[in-house]
């Protein structure tokens, strides 16, 4: 019997697995370095209290991925406990479970997101308001407006992300919501970061727009964009996307598949343009698995820096072993209390905000952003309706000051943050936790130029599949990790080495809203 071994149980491995189960008779062993599965996607459970590492939505244009996600956990038959307790329409599938009483159940929850800025809260994506021009102040509002139409009649060559923001936004706007959030997620500053980043991933968005939307509001037009805009709904497990992943691992081992947990990749024998072996580490030791195929969803970086040395190009060794990745660190807070309460109409247990998640831009603090887990589900928090479980998100780079804080001072830091920006009190703080993660974001910038040559090497080496985020160093979400990984299994069904439908997953140039997600 052929065998394919995969590394990393993330959303792209477990897929594959599932998928070589299903339509192939080859075996499929995953290996995973860590102690959980689910990779980024994962859920981690804190003293009755349920975390991720940054919210996940689901939510895909892939009917084949939403099938999938329902076939796993169906979606809810009745109404979760929050919205029977206040009241809330939600929609309800026929049949489907009661999150009430079943834990396997996806719910339907509300998108709630806004910006915290100058102590105000401001929608997301900013939009221009009565309540934007209020809370930002007529004189900054006349300033963004001067700005504007300089930056209309005067533009810039567009040589990096500052010229090409300050192009559609102007001067005063792209300080006030862009250069500083910028700098946060990525390390560094839009003046050095290439205005062709910008084109691929804010194309679309400009002042003009913000204003023909504005207008089209005040005179009771609704554009198609609109319109889809205030459908803002998603799917979520009942305890986090971990759940989800968790029931995947389980169906794959009961299909006959193998998991061996905390057992990592380290090196690679390669024969011409075929791995031979990979060469596996765990508790008990160091031995080899001799697969037909690897899937591999591990970091690039790492991946390349682990096959024999000869056997790699000079130029793809130098550009993968610089791409550029930003490490994640999040921060989970439980209080009782916040310092803010709902002013929305939309109602929510214990009047707390209603965002799922919130962008923060206040200047003085380091934190990125920050996730309310009982509005993306109650089942989240033990005591959902008199404690608030905070997720506080901090970009940062593995070995610099925040990432080697001990964590009971990191804790305390973020906490501090919270008070210093008005949504808590510190000496609320319950309970708190945690959670390091390396290379959530893989960046496009350095020597990421050089990308193609790297996927062009990769691409040769005849039984091995680049899948999912880090395994193709792309900006893929959970339906993009999950279809390169269905085409990954589809390729070798077909009996090809093409691993062109593999790497045309998530490829098309569209705006993806979510910039910082
Ligand atoms: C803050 C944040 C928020 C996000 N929000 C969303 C969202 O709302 N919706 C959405 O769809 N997506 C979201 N994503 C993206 C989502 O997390 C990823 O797309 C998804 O987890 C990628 O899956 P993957 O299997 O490719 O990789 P990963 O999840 O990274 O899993 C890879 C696995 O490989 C293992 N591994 C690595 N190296 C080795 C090795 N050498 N040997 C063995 N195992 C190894 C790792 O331990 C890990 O478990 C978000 C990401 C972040 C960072």
């Amino acid at each position: 019997m052929k065998t394919a071994l995969i590394i990393g149980a993330g959303p792209a491995g477990l897929t594959a697995a599932y998928s070589f189960l299903q339509e192939t008779d080859i075996h499929p062993i995953i290996i995973e370095a860590d102690d959980i599965v689910g990779g980024i996607s994962r859920t981690v459970r804190f003293e009755g209290n349920r975390i991720d590492i940054g919210g996940h939505r689901f939510f895909s244009k892939s009917k084949e991925v939403t099938d999938f996600w329902a076939k796993m956990l169906p979606l809810q038959g009745a109404p979760s406990m929050d919205d029977k307790k206040l009241g809330r329409k939600t929609q309800l599938t026929p049949g489907g479970p009661d999150p009430d009483g079943e834990d396997a159940v996806f719910l339907h929850r509300r998108r709630i997101s806004r910006i915290r800025y100058l102590h105000h809260f401001f929608s997301y994506p900013v939009k221009l308001s009565g309540e934007t021009i209020k809370n930002l102040g007529l004189l900054r509002m006349l300033r963004i407006g001067v700005s504007y139409l300089f930056s209309c009649v005067s533009k810039r060559e567009e040589k990096n992300l500052e010229d090409f923001m300050v192009n559609r936004f102007g001067g005063e706007l792209y300080r006030t919501f862009f250069r500083d959030y910028t700098e946060k997620v990525w390390g560094r500053a839009p003046k050095d970061i290439g205005a062709d980043w910008g084109a691929q991933r804010i194309k679309g968005v400009s002042l003009y727009r913000a204003l023909k939307d504005f207008f089209c509001r005040a005179l009771g037009i609704t554009s198609k964009e609109q319109e889809a805009s205030l459908i803002e709904e998603f799917i979520y497990p009942k305890h986090g996307p971990g759940e989800l992943w968790e029931h995947v691992a389980e169906e794959v081992k009961r299909m006959g598949g193998e998991i061996l947990m905390e057992t990592e990749a380290v090196s690679f024998d390669m024969e011409g343009e075929h791995i031979e072996g990979v060469h596996v580490r765990d508790g008990e030791g160091e031995r080899v698995i001799r697969p037909d195929y690897i899937i591999s969803s591990m970091p690039i970086k790492d991946l390349v820096e682990r096959l024999p040395r000869p056997q790699v190009a000079r130029d793809v060794l130098e550009t993968a072993v610089s791409l550029p990745y930003r490490d994640f660190m999040t921060a989970g807070l439980l209080v009782d209390k916040m310092e803010v309460s709902n002013e929305t109409d939309y109602p929510t247990l214990g009047n707390i905000v209603p965002d799922c998640w919130i962008y923060v831009q206040e200047p003085e603090v380091k934190l990125g952003r920050l996730q309310i887990f009982n509005n993306w589900s109650p089942y989240m928090v033990e005591d959902a309706e008199h404690k608030v479980w905070i997720g506080l998100e901090y970009f940062c780079q593995e070995g610099d000051d925040m990432w080697t804080m001990p964590d009971a001072d990191f804790v305390d830091f973020a906490a501090g943050e919270l008070e210093a920006i008005g949504l808590i009190k510190k000496e609320r703080v319950e309970k708190s936790c945690l959670i390091r993660m390396k290379k959530a974001y893989p960046a496009y910038f350095g020597t990421y130029k050089d990308f193609p040559r790297v996927e062009e090497y990769l691409s040769g080496i005849e039984n091995l599949f680049c899948v999912g985020r880090n395994g193709q160093h792309r900006y893929n979400n959970m339906d993009h990790s999950m279809l390169s990984a269905l085409a990954a299994v589809r390729t070798i069904k077909r009996g090809s080495k093409d691993k062109t439908a593999v790497w045309n997953v998530n490829t098309e140039k569209e705006y993806h809203e979510e910039s910082a997600k």
